[in-house]
Formats: structure tokens, sequence, C-alpha cells
């Protein structure tokens, strides 16, 4: 199937593309890889009136180390993640992620403003991105702004995002030398989208355990009842597993049977990962 037709614009800055993007009486996108909107457009579950290609827009590409952080544009792929273009403050948890994501033909066009903008349930920055802390950067017709991950993605397919903003990037606070992390992940079916994704960060020696369960609910969701009981230091699996059975009861609350053990397993999972570190 063809997408319906649309107009065309490749802005040279992101003020036009912003201006573009927020014109009235037109439905409007900004494309960047590609990887989600071009099927959609194409098999007519999206309709548009102009197309907005940021793709080159040097602005949302640079990636910069910071005394406080990482800042990493929001046109940078997950190829370039997994292949180590971008500053390892992490040990390693970025690359792991972008590693996993679908095969490496969608990894090499697919980025990771994209990722966020898109707010597929199951897609792993966002998740990710929560655990770390990270916040989204983002242009507008009103100026710039910055929020939360966790806050900027509100629901499935939904964010914060304003007619005529933009993602530019986000930034990751500096973890402390001792960061330990935990990520596991359950996929049906190599290169498909998760059943599952959970994230275990410990930012540093005294900083508090987060614990984001992803793949469950309409969007990723801190679990604060199992990351007390890691903070603690003590829990036991059954305590964990009842704490785990709390989160569920917040988050998934109409979770089957499967989707209990199976959510269950992989928080379990990701936990074993982070205490082995
Ligand atoms: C077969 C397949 C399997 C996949 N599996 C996974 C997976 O396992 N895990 C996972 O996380 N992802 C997965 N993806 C998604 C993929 O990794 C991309 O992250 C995703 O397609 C979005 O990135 P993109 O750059 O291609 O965005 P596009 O398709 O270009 O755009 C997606 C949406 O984001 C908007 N947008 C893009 N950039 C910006 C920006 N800077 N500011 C504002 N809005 C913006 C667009 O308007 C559009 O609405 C999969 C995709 C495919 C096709």
């Amino acid at each position: 199937m063809k997408a319906a037709p649309f107009e065309y614009l490749r802005p040279a800055s992101v003020a036009e593309a912003s201006a573009a993007l927020g014109r009235n009486g037109m439905t409007t996108a900004a494309i960047a890889g590609g990887q989600s909107l071009l099927p959609m457009l194409n098999l007519r579950v999206a309709f548009i009136d102009l197309l907005v290609d940021i793709s080159r827009l040097d602005e949302l590409r640079a990636v910069t180390e910071t005394p406080s952080g990482l800042q990493i544009g929001a046109l940078t792929t997950h190829a370039a993640i997994e292949d180590g273009k971008v500053p390892d403050l992490f040990g390693g948890l970025l690359r792991r992620v972008a590693g996993q994501i679908s095969y490496r033909a969608v990894r090499n066009h697919g980025t990771i403003g994209g990722s966020v903008a898109l707010a597929d349930p199951a897609a792993d920055w966002p998740g990710c991105l929560m655990a770390l802390g990270a916040s989204v950067r983002i242009a507008g017709p009103s100026g710039a702004r910055s929020e939360l991950v966790s806050d900027f993605v509100q629901g499935s397919y939904s964010t914060s995002l304003a007619a005529g903003e933009i993602i530019l990037g986000f930034e990751l606070p500096r973890p402390g030398a001792s960061l330990r992390w935990g990520f596991a992940k359950v996929v049906r079916k190599s290169g498909a989208f998760a059943s599952s994704i959970a994230f275990v960060v410990t930012p540093g020696r005294s900083a508090p355990v987060s614990v984001v369960l992803a793949a469950a609910a309409a969007r990723a969701q801190a679990c604060p009842e199992t990351a007390q009981h890691l903070q603690r230091g003590t829990a036991t699996d059954e305590a964990l597993r009842q704490a785990i059975a709390r989160d569920l009861a917040v988050h998934v609350p109409d979770a089957d049977a499967y989707q209990q053990r199976l959510h269950t397993a992989t928080i379990l999972r990701a936990i074993r990962d982070w205490r082995a570190q």
C-alpha cells in the first residue's frame, strides 16, 4: 500500500521546522528515522498534510559530555549508541539496550528522539531514560523547555509535545562511580517488540534505587514498592515477589496469571543482573 498524498518540507533549522509543524489548519508530522512513521503512513493508519523532514538538522545530532552528565541529540541512532559512538557514562547500559532493539537495519535508521516521541508502550528508550532520571529538551513556538522523561511520556503513544514542538535531545545526569544497573527484556521472536522490559538502576552509592517496568502497561512505570525493598538491602526473594505483586496491582491491574508471572520474572531477572554488578 502507498501513503495518501502529502506535502514534503526539508527545513534548514529547528526554528523553521517548528514553524512548519505548528502550521494552523494542517496535520503535520516530523520525520526522523522513519522506521515507525513511514509504515504508519504506508498502511494508512496515519494521515498527514505535511511531512517535515528533520533528519538532516545538525542541531539535533550533537552528543556532548558535560560535567553534569551526557547530552544526546534526538537524531542519534540506536546503531550509533550500540557502536559506542556515544560516551559510555553508564557502564554499558545504553549500548546493551540499543543493541537489543529490533534488527540492525531498523537500528541504523531509528533514532532515540523518534522512539521517545512515538511513546510506544513496548519501546526500550522511554523506560531506560526514566530509570536514569533523564530529561528531554524540547524546542517550540514559545521557546525551549525541559521536562523529565517520566513526565513527558503520558500514555500509549501520548506525550506532552504540543503543536510545533520538536525534541532536541536528552540530558542524562552523570552517575556516581558506584553506578549499578540491571536490564532484562523478554521478546517472543528475535527482532520483535518486547512483551516485558525491566530496568533496575542505582546511580550512586547512597542514591535511591530505581525500578522501571515497560511493555506492561500504557507507559513505562516506576515500581516504588520493589525499589524500597531493594534499597533496604535485606529483601528475600519472597518479599521481593510480594513487593512486585503490589507494584503490578497498581500498574497492570488487569494482568492475567501469565502476565503477572512474565513481568515478575522480568523484574527478578533485572534484579539478578543488578545484584551481579
Ligand atoms: C520492525 C520494527 C521493530 C522495532 N522494534 C523495536 C524494539 O524492540 N524496541 C524499540 O524501542 N523500538 C523498536 N522499534 C522502533 C524503532 O526503533 C524506532 O525507535 C522508532 O521507529 C522511532 O524512531 P524513528 O527515528 O524511526 O522515528 P520516525 O518513524 O521518524 O518518527 C516516529 C514518531 O516520532 C516523531 N518524531 C521523530 N523524531 C522527533 C523529534 N525529534 N521531535 C518530535 N517528534 C519526533 C514523528 O513525528 C513520529 O510521530 C521497531 C521498529 C520496527 C520497524
